[in-house]
């Protein structure tokens, strides 16, 4: 599949289409959270990335209201937290996230992480908004095969998206596998691992021959595995430097060179033991 543009989309299992490349929003409230998203948006970002987790939802709300970006345009993500799962508990959590992001709508909602003996009564919750038609498209977040497949063994709808920390020290091979054999979209957290990227080597050795940053190189390489990227950036520039990454493609060889720097390392919790 090609990926030229930045309002290119993938098209989820449900038809719902979902842009390849969003704007992550995780510890950028009061930090320049509005002005970056507004700045965003105005280069073309269309997928928005929260969470009731990241109390940022009501300061996105005012930077929508106050860019131009007609709402059917934007692709709005929130997440239910782990203390709010549970059926009754999820859907007054719902509720309250539509009412601070100022929507009567979300395009994506997610179970934020895989609360042991909660998150099937969680996904019964969001099933229900989907078929109420509150939300466009529903999925989880930091799930591994395991959990999915409790999911798809006994449930009624398979989640259409998995978030995932996902970069070239966690390629999790088996994991996108798994999603694309189901239809599940899947998408990366902490695409860039918080920065880091820019210092590997053999990344850098790549870039050079692009003209490009790491950054980029790594984000590209999220697009060609067909992996939803959502990195985060209040800086004009770095915003700006995150989507422009549609002018180039890398080769089978470079892909397969980034796929080898995979080390299983997380930055973030373990599935299992948050
Ligand atoms: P990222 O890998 O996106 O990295 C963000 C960090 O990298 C920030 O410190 C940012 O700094 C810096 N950065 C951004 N662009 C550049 C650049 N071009 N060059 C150098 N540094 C850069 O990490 P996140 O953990 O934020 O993940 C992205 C998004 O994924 C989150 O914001 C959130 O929306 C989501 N997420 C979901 C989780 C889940 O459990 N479902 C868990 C964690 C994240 P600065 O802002 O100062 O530019």
């Amino acid at each position: 599949m090609k990926i030229t543009s930045i309002f290119d989309k993938t098209e989820l299992a449900n038809g719902v289409k979902m842009p390849w490349l969003g704007y992550g929003t995780y510890k950028a409230q009061g930090n320049g959270l509005k002005e970056g998203l507004k700045f965003a948006l105005n280069i073309g970002y269309r997928l928005i990335d929260t969470a009731e987790m990241y109390q940022n939802e009501e300061e996105i709300g005012k930077a929508i209201e106050e860019s131009n970006v007609p709402r059917e345009e934007l692709f709005i993500t929130s997440k239910v937290w782990n203390t709010n799962q549970g059926f009754d508990n999820t859907l007054k959590s719902f509720d309250s996230s539509l009412k601070k992001l100022q929507t009567d709508y979300l395009d994506l909602y997610l179970i934020h992480w895989p609360v042991s003996g909660k998150y099937l009564e969680t996904w019964k919750a969001l099933e229900k908004i989907y078929k109420e038609g509150r939300v466009k498209a529903i999925g989880v977040s930091n799930f591994l095969i395991h959990h999915l497949q409790d999911v798809i063994n006994n449930c009624e709808i398979i989640p259409m998206v998995n978030q995932v920390e996902f970069h070239p020290y966690l390629l999790q091979g088996e994991l996108l596998e798994f999603c694309k054999e189901n239809k599940i979209q899947l998408e990366a957290w902490s695409p860039l691992m918080r920065g880091r990227v820019n210092s590997i080597r053999e990344i850098q050795d790549i870039a050079k021959k692009y003209n490009k940053t790491p950054v980029q190189i790594v984000l590209r390489w999220d697009l060609q595995h067909e992996v939803v990227t959502i990195p985060k950036s209040v800086h004009e520039e770095r915003i700006k430097e995150n989507s422009d990454i549609f002018d180039f493609e890398l080769s089978k060889e470079e892909m397969r060179i980034i796929d080898g720097l995979d080390r299983n390392e997380r930055f973030g919790a373990h599935p299992d033991d948050f």
